[in-house]
């Protein structure tokens, strides 16, 4: 038997040094204003249950589940709290010793059975365009939630899209799960943008979901197995970086895939790296943005897709007030915590709907759905792009 909270270590819970400078930062606390639901509430729950100074409580659970892992709390931490690292070793740890229920047993049976299988993900957005179609899935708060779904991505013809003009690089690009069904169009600019930029473009055969969910929702032996199987494709392929253009993606590929260190890059990290060819058009759009969490704060990268942004021409660049805070979308968040989420959502509308913006750029699927469905409700005509989506149009 496993010793209970045997994942979170000692030494990073340790590193807390209580001063609270991270409150106002975290979306839980900025919405209840209570110690509870802040990193440093959180830290000390865990750290009393690791330590068993306080009896494993399933109540006090729902602390942990309200956490967003956004690790907005570990960006302006002073101590060098690893928080997500402690949150997704405590999640993991909670769940060998919390009762089954369904909510989160359906959870774990639909990434488990659904999200690391790109066939069976693929017929299910199939059938999910059909009841599109039909009118079905206005019934329920995720359909609701959902775009309208386009035919889905698909890799070119011998899994390589050639550069345009000279070859300078040759990348590797991760396709993902949901990202190819939910938003194929951000992933075909993407594309577009790399190949404008030199790059002969290699789409691994084999590659499947890269197990982000799985670690966010504390089933770290999912996520190990996902790792183990794209690791065998990675290695028979050769490239000089693999380009993700999802960050909740990218930030766990940097953090637990350890044999491609250094290697893996956010698609606006690496065109900001080896640049891009004097833009054709003039896009004459007011834009603001949007920082995926685990972009700005997991993998500390902020100014390369403003610089992106904001070189295009006709760009009238507004920043919004706390774009570097979560929209409350998180992976599977909004569905499992949904009334948390959708307060969360509203201070962030109110903030986007002040910039009257044209466009908010994002760089993350989720962020984009959450965006939208908000838009949406609120009767704003304001639209949402992926950044690559945004910086095509200058093409
Ligand atoms: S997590 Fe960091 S910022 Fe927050 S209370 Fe602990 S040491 Fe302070
Ligand atoms: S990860 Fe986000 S929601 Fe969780 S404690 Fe940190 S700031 Fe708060």
């Amino acid at each position: 038997m496993t010793t209970p909270f045997g994942r979170l270590s000692d030494d990073d819970l340790a590193t807390c040094v209580h001063c609270g400078l991270c409150l106002d930062a975290c979306p839980t606390f900025r919405v209840t204003g209570l110690e509870t639901e802040s990193p440093r509430g959180r830290i000390y729950l865990m750290t009393q249950w690791k330590r068993g100074t306080m009896a494993f409580d399933e109540e006090q659970v729902e602390h942990i589940d309200l956490c967003l892992g956004c690790r907005t709390c570990e960006g302006v931490c002073p101590s060098g709290v690893p928080y997500g690292r402690i949150i997704e070793a405590g999640r993991a740890d909670v769940e060998d010793l919390r009762r089954a229920s369904l909510k989160r047993g359906t959870s774990r049976l639909a990434l488990r059975q659904l999200v690391g299988h790109p066939g069976r993900l693929r017929a299910a957005g199939a059938a999910t365009r059909l009841a599109q179609k039909l009118g079905l899935t206005s019934i329920a708060r995720s359909g609701r939630m959902l775009p309208r779904l386009r035919e889905e991505f698909r890799r070119p013809a011998g899994d390589v899209a050639p550069a345009i003009g000279a070859q300078k690089h040759r990348v590797a690009f991760l396709v993902g799960c949901v990202m190819p069904i939910l938003y194929p169009q951000s992933h075909d600019a993407a594309i577009r943008l790399l190949q404008l930029a030199g790059c002969e473009v290699w789409f691994p055969p084999a590659e499947r979901c890269c197990g982000a969910l799985f670690a966010h929702n504390g089933d770290l032996a999912g996520a190990s197995a996902l790792r183990k199987a794209n690791m065998k494709t990675y290695r028979a392929g050769d490239f000089e970086a693999l380009v993700v253009d999802s960050a909740g993606c990218g930030a766990h590929l940097k953090d637990f895939y350890p044999e491609l260190k250094g290697r893996v890059k956010d698609l606006t990290e690496w065109l900001a790296e080896i640049g891009l060819p004097s833009p054709a058009r003039d896009m004459k759009l007011r834009v603001t943005y949007q920082d995926a969490c685990h972009l700005a704060h997991a993998q500390r990268i902020k100014k390369q897709p403003r610089d992106l942004i904001r070189s295009m021409p006709g760009v009238d660049w507004v920043e919004m007030r706390h774009a570097d805070i979560c929209c409350g979308a998180a992976g599977l968040y909004s569905t499992l915590e949904p009334d948390m989420s959708s307060r969360i959502l509203q201070e962030k509308l109110d903030d986007l709907l002040a910039t009257n913006a044209d466009v908010v750029a994002v760089a993350n699927p989720g962020c984009q759905m959450q965006l939208e469905s908000g838009l949406r409700a609120r009767g704003s005509r304001m639209k949402v792009e992926h950044v690559s989506e945004l910086l095509a149009r200058a093409y």
